[in-house]
């Protein structure tokens, strides 16, 4: 049985490096590169890296991508569950400056056809594991009906809500045990389900029994935690089911490195936050938080999205 099960993406990327981003109507050369992506496959492979037996849930087409997640699903021991898909499999189009700055086209492709009755039938894979994890780059529809099943069958439930454009259904917040938006799409979700505003830049300034009560206010249920990429991540725990010792709210502060590529650091942090969390549930929950802000950090040392997840088990 897996501890960990993934529902999500797999793209393939194909990758430009470019002096600026491309303007309307201009042709600019860059380097080129491609490589495995997709939310939910970095997390999977980021969950099992951190030494979780890991399931992935996913549509593939019939074609080189698909069997590509295949191969490499395999090669980190991943409990893979296809979907078949007479789509091409995901790709995402991304272009980056000489600043890290991005811009991102997707071609969701098979992953659009991962089904509610698809799911349904992987009832028992989701009962068996300790932590689900999903995004948002798959159906929605689909996402709510993987958490039900999971939350049916006493599993946690961990949404990072990304990307921040996705429209974060309320019954997707009210299905979710922890909640792990970045900045960006902390803000987008205050200003969709609340009447709360903040400046994605200015989270990491705010005092924290403020963003605390924000978080409350979002998530009354459940954890929140929020990335603040090298500030680490901010924890806003629900005050009534605290024991000990525990605090309600607390950061950690990120690993100390020396990044060249922080794409994937989210997806980093999720697949080790679950990894952590479903090997010692019952450990304080900052100690899982340190090891995914240390896992996160290390993947930022390394070029690419799946294949820059660092080999680092829980404890190690
Ligand atoms: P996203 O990739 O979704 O934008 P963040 O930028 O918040 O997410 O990064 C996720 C996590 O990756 C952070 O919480 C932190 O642990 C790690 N991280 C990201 N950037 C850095 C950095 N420059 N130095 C150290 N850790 C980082």
């Amino acid at each position: 049985m897996s501890h960990v099960v993934v529902v999500g993406s797999f793209n393939v990327d194909h990758v430009w490096n470019c002096a600026t981003l491309p303007r309307l109507g201009e042709t600019l050369s860059g380097r080129y590169h491609t490589g495995p992506g997709g939310k939910g496959f970095n997390q999977a492979i980021a969950a099992a890296r951190a030494g979780a037996a890991t399931g992935f849930l996913c549509a593939l087409g019939n074609d080189d991508g698909g069997r590509q997640a295949r191969a490499l699903a395999e090669a980190d021991g991943i409990d893979l569950r296809v979907h078949d898909s007479s789509q091409p499999t995901g790709t995402a189009g991304i272009y980056v400056d000489e600043a890290g700055h991005n811009t991102i086209v997707i071609g969701a492709g098979a992953n659009a056809d991962l089904s509610v009755a698809w799911l349904g039938r992987q009832a028992a894979a989701l009962a068996g594991a300790r932590v689900l994890l999903s995004q948002l780059e798959s159906p929605l529809d689909s996402v709510l009906e993987a958490m039900r099943l999971a939350r049916a069958a006493g599993t946690i439930t961990m949404l990072n809500p990304a990307p921040a454009n996705a429209q974060c259904l309320r019954e997707l917040l009210a299905a979710a045990d922890i909640l792990t938006p970045n900045e960006t799409e902390f803000a987008a979700l205050l200003e969709r389900h609340t009447s709360h505003r903040i400046d994605s830049d200015a989270i990491a300034g705010t005092p924290d029994a403020q963003l605390h009560r924000l978080c409350r206010t979002l998530l009354p249920r459940g954890t929140v935690v929020i990335t603040l990429g090298a500030a680490g991540a901010f924890v806003s725990h629900r005050e009534d089911l605290l024991r000990g010792d525990d605090v309600p709210f607390y950061r950690v502060a990120a690993g100390k490195v020396e990044p060249v590529d922080t794409t994937g650091a989210g997806d980093a942090f999720n697949g080790a936050l679950a990894a952590a969390y479903a090997a010692a549930h019952a450990h304080p929950f900052a100690e899982h938080v340190r090891f995914a802000n240390r896992y996160a950090g290390l993947s930022t040392e390394h070029v690419g999205a799946a294949l820059a997840m660092p080999r680092l088990a829980v404890g190690g």
